[in-house]
């Protein structure tokens, strides 16, 4: 036998039992068979290790070798990441695609980064300086937007004995030599990192930027911070696949990292049809020049939906590490726990809740936690962030499910889609009573030194204004609208104004579909302010029903239409709305 062979003794799925492999270690990657099966060791035991297997394993039995690789599971991190379409193993399936056609050929092998494609590169820095890890040795113009620097690897760190003259270059030729302590290092255009250690950064930062993200329900009323993390449940046709896009498109991140874990094979051609399509409002050019797409195919076993989490957050935190503000979007997470289930089935470990692992709830954090807001590695002390959000599919849209459970104790947002807003075509359908974000207080210096108390202020106001709704509403159902006071009917008619005229907004539509902090402001206070006259009007004895009537509602009600570039609109409305309620005391106190 030779040396690095491994033997199978039994196939249960996509876990393989192996027995007699030399040194095998925790998250090693190994193959398995001839047919080179890719492979992960997640459990040892005495000299069997067993192999999560990340493709099918039909046809191979006991007695099949299996090669040990003495690597733990690696992605490679280099020039051609961005517009590539990666399986959950990092193959890159537009490449295989072309090559074996729509079904990925088992054991199919294609570097993840061409090792032909030149790329041109340009140095940043001289022989003679002193660099440590993090620091850019050059970059290469990837695409129109995005500038890949080439960083010193991770633990290397020296003087520049060479430094390559700017150039075409494959990733493996070598652009920088490192005189260190331990010798002379090369430093290539990529390189490899393990997916389940979290990169290291120099320092955390506290959440308290928001991702800007032009969506009026989560700016104003559910921020996520950069760095943050949010989960949102999508039932089917409430609208998530739509605020992925929106958020993808207009979140202020540098960089897309969208992860489709597994869902059926259909939802998944979907998204992998429906990415290549969107446009990048910044640039106009497709929204690819920015965004890595990891998809797993419908003919690779469930396993690999937890590689491709795990390789999805590594190339999120390389583009971190480079001082880029990255989106991470992973759909459906929940996909990912079954495959934990399932794979924790089969080695027959202690099951917990619902049968998921008992580790359910840190590995689920374990993926979590590598988002943040730092400052990376290096000498240029960047500040980044990765921010993460995870779709969660619970059966049935049931939100005690343990797995929904277990991401709401990590992520600190949660916005709740809602199916029957959804169904009254209330869109973003982001319940306002039982959504949440926990930034809200972090991130409030940030909108007060930009936008005045006034924002908070408005915002807690407007939270009241609904939840006193949803008791005016039950009370309404119990007695009759006639019953409330002219001043709980107000609130009801405010209520519904937040609702309508600032929360729902349109994706569709080219003045909807982005709100800039100061048009959600301007908007908010149109609101504010009529709630605040008609409040007084009523004081006055004015009767609510002339008040409803104000045409001065409908203004308020386009205003979501202003196109950003003309703002002063809105004090032509405020002015107007104060004339009419002017003009209604008065008529009051004349008459
Ligand atoms: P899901 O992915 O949850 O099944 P989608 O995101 O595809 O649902 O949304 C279903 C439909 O709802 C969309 O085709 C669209 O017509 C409508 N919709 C969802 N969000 C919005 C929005 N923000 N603005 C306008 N329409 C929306």
């Amino acid at each position: 036998m030779k040396e690095n062979i491994g033997k199978v003794v039994k196939v249960s799925g996509p876990l393989v039992v192996a027995e007699d492999i030399p040194n095998a270690k925790m998250y090693e990657m190994v193959y398995v068979s001839d047919k080179k099966l890719f492979g992960e060791i997640i459990e040892i035991k005495g000299n069997n290790a067993s192999i999560q297997v990340y493709e099918d394993t039909s046809g191979v039995g006991p007695g099949d070798p299996v090669y040990s690789t003495g690597m733990p599971l690696s992605v490679e991190l280099g020039p051609g990441l961005i517009g590539s379409i990666y399986d959950g193993v990092q193959r890159p399936l537009d490449v295989l695609k072309e090559k074996y056609g729509d079904f990925i050929v088992r054991g199919s092998y294609e570097p993840a980064l061409s090792r032909k494609k030149k790329w041109h590169f340009v140095p940043l820095t001289k022989k003679g300086s002193n660099v440590v890890s993090g620091d850019p040795v050059g970059y290469v113009q990837e695409t129109v937007a995005i500038k890949h620097y080439i960083l010193i690897p991770i633990g290397l760190e020296g003087e520049i004995d060479f430094i390559a003259d700017e150039g075409d270059y494959t990733v493996e030729d070598i652009v920088a030599k490192v005189k260190t302590n331990g010798g002379e290092r090369e430093v290539r255009m990529y390189q490899k990192w393990p997916v389940r250690i979290g990169r290291p950064y120099a320092k955390r930062l506290p959440p308290n930027e928001p991702l800007i993200t032009g969506q009026r329900v989560i700016d104003a009323f559910f921020p996520i911070a950069k760095g943050g993390t949010a989960c949102v449940p999508g039932p089917f046709g409430s609208g998530k696949t739509v605020i992925q896009h929106q958020l993808s498109k207009w979140s202020d991140a540098d960089i897309i990292i969208f992860i489709g874990c597994g869902e059926r094979g259909n939802e998944m051609t979907d998204v992998l049809m429906e990415f290549p399509e969107l446009t990048d409002p910044r640039t106009g050019r497709p929204l690819m020049e920015r965004t890595i797409l990891i998809a797993n195919t419908s003919n690779m076993p469930v396993a690999a939906r937890e590689a491709s989490v795990f390789t999805g957050i590594t190339m999120g935190e390389y583009f971190r590490d480079m001082g880029y503000t990255v989106a991470l979007m992973a759909d459906s997470t929940s996909r990912w726990a079954e495959a934990m289930r399932e794979m924790s089935g089969r080695l027959e470990e202690m099951p917990g809740e619902e049968g998921y692992p008992a580790y359910l709830a840190s590995r689920i954090s374990s993926f979590y936690e590598r988002a943040g807001r730092v400052i990376v590695l290096g000498n240029g002390k960047k500040e980044s962030a990765l921010s993460v959000i995870g779709a969660v599919s619970p059966p049935g849209g049931d939100l005690s499910d343990p797995v929904v459970q277990a991401t709401l104790r990590t992520v600190r947002v949660f916005w709740s889609l809602d199916a029957q807003l959804a169904y009254a075509r209330h869109f973003p359908s982001i319940h306002w009573l039982r959504s949440y974000s926990l930034y809200a207080d972090s991130l409030k210096d940030f909108y007060t030194s930009r936008l005045g108390k006034e924002w908070a202020e408005m915002r807690k106001e407007f939270m009241k204004i609904l939840r006193r709704e949803a008791e005016l509403q039950e009370m309404v159902r119990l007695v009759g609208i006639d019953a409330l006071s002219p001043s709980d009917r107000l609130i009801m008619e405010v209520a519904r104004s937040i609702r309508e005229d600032f929360l729902q907004q349109n994706a569709f539509m080219e003045e909807d579909t982005y709100t800039s902090l100061e048009k959600q402001k301007r908007m908010m206070r149109l609101i504010h302010l009529f709630y605040v006259y008609a409040q007084d009007a009523l004081k006055r004895g004015v009767s609510l029903d002339k008040i409803v009537d104000l045409p001065v509602r409908v203004d308020i009600s386009r205003s979501k239409l202003i196109p950003e570039d003309n703002l002063e609109k809105f004090d032509e409305i405020e002015k107007k709305l104060k004339e009419s309620f002017e003009a209604l005391v008065s008529e009051v106190q004349n008459g």
